[in-house]
């Protein structure tokens, strides 16, 4: 399984999940503040449902 990075955007806590792939974030409560309204970074490059890039996909850049 991988884990998940999240943001609270509340309180602006991280913190990282172990959850299945296809984990609804909403089901992801912030443990600081309890805040469910949170966003899911996906650490790491090789995760995730888009394609291959071999030009080289962005990874780390922020924003979003
Ligand atoms: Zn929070």
């Amino acid at each position: 399984m991988p884990i998940y990075e999240y943001v609270c955007e509340a309180c602006g806590e991280q913190f990282a999940k172990l959850q299945k792939m296809g984990a609804a974030e909403d089901e992801t409560a912030c443990p600081k503040c309890g805040s469910s309204e949170v966003k899911r970074r996906i650490s790491g490059c090789s995760i995730g449902s888009g394609g291959k890039d071999p030009g080289g996909p962005a990874c780390g850049s922020g924003g979003g």
